[in-house]
């Protein structure tokens, strides 16, 4: 085992040489379309939570949005768009709607996994509203991996 570790903390850390070309092409957009800075608050309207783990990974040393200027933010009035994951449930709605509200403008949506925009795995019942809030921008995938969500990010901000 120690032999094992020794060998493991010894090896060079391998570089994703694609997924760093996006992550600078990603800083270099948010950079100049929003000046260096890109806060965002998620939104769970109902999800089973995979996106939320995939969207946390996005914090984690290995892809670090921080690092790019892409924030989580806790405060609505703090962000410039809200990350909606999840089924828009009936509990939800209302949550939504009014952190939707508070966002100062220019705002926009931007819906991570399938189940926001066709319920994806879920099936219509007396607990699920449905999304009437206008989405600027999907990622799909069930759930999408970290590098789907930057891909996706990089699409948006490549529109603006
Ligand atoms: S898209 Fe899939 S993984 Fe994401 S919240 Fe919906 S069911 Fe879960």
């Amino acid at each position: 085992m120690i032999k094992y570790l020794k060998k493991r903390f010894e090896e060079p850390i391998k570089v994703d040489k694609e997924l760093e070309k996006k992550r600078q092409k990603l800083r270099e957009n948010i950079k100049k379309k929003f000046a260096g800075s890109f806060a965002i608050r998620m939104v769970d309207s109902g999800s089973c939570n995979a996106c939320e783990a995939e969207c946390n990974a996005l914090s984690n040393p290995y892809y670090n949005l921080e690092e790019l200027g892409i924030h989580f933010v806790a405060s609505p009035r703090h962000a410039d768009a809200m990350l909606l994951s999840g089924v828009m449930t009936v509990n939800m709605y209302h949550h939504s709607v009014d952190c939707y509200q508070q966002i100062p403008s220019p705002k926009w949506v931007i819906a991570v996994g399938d189940c926001v925009k066709n319920l994806g795995v879920f099936e219509k019942t007396y607990a699920i509203k449905g999304n009437d809030i206008k989405v600027d921008h999907y990622i799909k995938g069930c759930p999408p991996s970290p590098r789907d969500i930057i891909d996706g990010l990089l699409e948006f901000v490549n529109k603006k």
